[in-house]
């Protein structure tokens, strides 16, 4: 009998999930395993668990745009889900729903050895991944600073953040205030500069760039993004956020599998997925 794993979304055609998994599952010699992606429409978003879940025997599956929010009321989500409003990872044998774009995230700028404890960090973004990241970011310790094109909008993340999980360090800068702050860290959690708009930076023209700050961009296509080719003309380290996409892929793996995922295997994958679109 096949373990079957997979990915929701609407549309998923597009996701390089399976190809990451599957390599995992055929490294590890783990036949029995397999991941697909499956569209799922808004609507129907309910009807989709419960088919996946009965008739269709699978183990759990990860969660994409625009099912992230939409299926918390059906299962049970962690601390961590419930602070950043999000499960992308559900787990059918007890329909628990978490987070993993949060260990994915801190993993990786471990992985990178970035210091994240007392570090000045500017998030850049006020939807679900910079929720993620502020979230990840004041539980490592970070001094965290939210710059947004709709300022609203981050004012009211950081409310969110606030009531669900007792952060209340953060706060909301303009861009040139925050070019002046002293940070250490940039993260890029907007979709700004993500292929085909390659030439496109959420650094403003005319906004000084902090000298030798390390910048961590979520967009992994392309690999060096504009904004990542600001930091290193001005001395400053430069991280694409394809290493956050495998690490929470890793994490779903070893939740459902209980096996230790092969994470150089799957970001292999991933790079050659990527490359194929
Ligand atoms: P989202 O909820 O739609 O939020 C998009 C954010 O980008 C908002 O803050 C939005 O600002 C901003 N933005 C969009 N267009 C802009 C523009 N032209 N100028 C300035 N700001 C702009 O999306 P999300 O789910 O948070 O994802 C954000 C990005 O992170 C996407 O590129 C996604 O692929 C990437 N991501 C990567 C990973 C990974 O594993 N590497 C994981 C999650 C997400 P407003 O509020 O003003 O509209």
């Amino acid at each position: 009998m096949t373990n079957k794993v997979g990915i929701i979304g609407w549309p998923v055609a597009h996701s390089i999930s399976p190809a990451m998994h599957n390599a995992a599952f055929a490294a590890l010699g783990m036949n029995d395993w397999h991941y697909d992606a499956v569209p799922i429409p808004p609507d129907i978003v309910r009807q989709g668990l419960k088919t996946l879940k009965g008739e269709g025997g699978y183990v759990g599956v990860n969660v994409t745009i625009p099912h992230k929010q939409a299926v918390m009321p059906y299962v049970h989500p962690d601390e961590r889900a419930r602070a950043v409003g999000a499960v992308n990872t559900i787990d059918f044998r007890d329909d628990s729903g978490t987070n993993t774009d949060v260990p994915g995230f801190v993993g990786d700028l471990e992985a990178h050895g970035v210091a994240l404890a007392g570090t000045r960090v500017i998030v850049l973004g006020a939807g679900g991944a910079a929720r993620a990241a502020v979230y990840g970011l004041a539980q490592a310790g970070a001094q965290v600073v939210v710059v947004n094109r709709t300022r609203n909008r981050a004012q009211e993340m950081l409310a969110n953040l606030a009531l669900s999980a007792g952060i209340n360090s953060a706060e909301v800068m303009t861009l040139d205030e925050a070019a002046e702050w002293g940070a250490g860290l940039i993260v890029n959690c907007t979709s700004v500069g993500m292929w085909p708009h390659v030439e496109e930076s959420p650094w403003l023209t005319g906004i000084s760039f902090p000298k030798g700050a390390t910048v961590y961009d979520m967009v992994y296509r392309p690999e060096k993004t504009a904004l990542l080719q600001e930091a290193e003309a001005n001395g400053g380290r430069a991280i694409g956020g394809l290493g956050m996409l495998v690490r929470q892929g890793a994490k779903s793996f070893e939740l459902w599998t209980g096996r230790a995922a092969p994470v150089d295997v799957m970001f292999a994958a991933a790079r050659d997925a990527l490359q194929e679109r």
